[in-house]
């Protein structure tokens, strides 16, 4: 069982020749309502790896809440702990994707802002019951930490995936048994620049120095830089054509959620993880392009 507390959101994505310049109206592609937000994506994927999986979040009153809802119920997730707000709009993501794979992304965070301690509260015995607490930072941090907090009272692990990247106290990364990070949240949270495996090295090692237990910072198409307590070490990612880079971050943490929970030891963990992570490169959109298991076995076998 696995315990997600994070955000849900409605993606507007726009594919576009190229992104827009200031006061530039110009014409798109195509547009794609597609149901995203770290927490939801996460929790999806998680769920399609096989895990049963529990959502804490927040949606507005609103078509597309309920249209989110939906899609959690589709995929078999618990959403008894998703309070529905009234008089809020659920949270919305504007998404430009251009030819280039390029994304640009705007956020209203709506009902996301107002998920409050009360709300993990609520959700207290499921996140006790659930061997492994998942959460990232669409969401108020004060709501993060009290759940990360009844999880450590309960024994879960805990996985942070902390984006969008905010500096976050050695304290707080403490209480964090598997961080993931991309490039962007391991240079700010480590105070270096990352770019590549060299420098992904030094900035896990700094982060380990701060209070996280394992830290993989991941690297697009280079793949990860995974530091344990014991061995560091680098994996290569799967080479896929790239269609649509959104939620390959989220389908890699929530699959290494599952596979952690599960007992696979840590490397086989990462390189399930992101056989998940290069089959959500190959289609477009957030929940759309997350795989389902015996994809992500079957690419791990050839
Ligand atoms: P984020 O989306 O959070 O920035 P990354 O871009 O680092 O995260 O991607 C997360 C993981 O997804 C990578 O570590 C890798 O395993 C996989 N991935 C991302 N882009 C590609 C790609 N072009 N080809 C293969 N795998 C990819």
């Amino acid at each position: 069982k696995i315990a997600v507390v994070g955000s849900i959101n409605m993606d507007l994505v726009f594919k576009i020749p190229r992104m827009p310049l200031p006061g530039e109206t110009l014409m798109g592609h195509s547009f794609h309502l597609v149901h995203g937000g770290k927490g939801a994506n996460q929790a999806v994927a998680a769920a399609r790896m096989g895990a049963a999986v529990s959502l804490v979040a927040c949606v507005g009153d609103d078509a597309n809440g309920q249209s989110c809802l939906h899609a959690l119920q589709k995929d078999e997730i618990n959403a008894s702990h998703v309070r529905v707000i009234p008089d809020c709009a659920t949270g919305v993501a504007g998404i430009l994707l251009d030819d280039e794979g390029q994304n640009s992304i705007v956020l209203a965070t709506g009902a996301n802002a107002l998920l409050d301690l009360a709300d993990i509260d609520c959700a207290d015995s499921t996140i006790a019951q659930a061997k492994l607490l998942l959460c990232q930072l669409e969401t108020p941090l004060a709501s993060v930490l009290h759940a990360m907090a009844s999880a450590k009272q309960a024994k879960l692990k805990v996985v942070l995936n902390p984006a969008p990247a905010q500096k976050l106290s050695d304290q707080i990364l403490a209480q964090v048994d598997y961080l993931v990070v991309n490039e962007t949240e391991a240079a700010l949270l480590s105070g270096l620049a990352v770019c590549d495996l060299a420098t992904a090295q030094l900035a896990a090692a700094v982060l380990q120095q701060r209070g996280a237990g394992v830290v993989i910072v991941t690297l697009g198409a280079i793949g990860i830089w995974v530091a344990a307590p014991d061995q560091a070490y680098s994996l290569p990612a799967f080479k896929v054509e790239v269609v649509d880079t959104t939620a390959a971050g989220d389908t890699f943490v929530g699959s290494f959620a599952v596979a952690i929970a599960e007992g696979m030891d840590l490397c086989a963990a990462c390189m399930f993880a992101q056989s998940a992570a290069a089959l959500a490169v190959t289609k477009l959109g957030a929940q759309t392009s997350i795989p389902y298991r015996q994809a992500v076995e079957q690419q791990l076998q050839n």
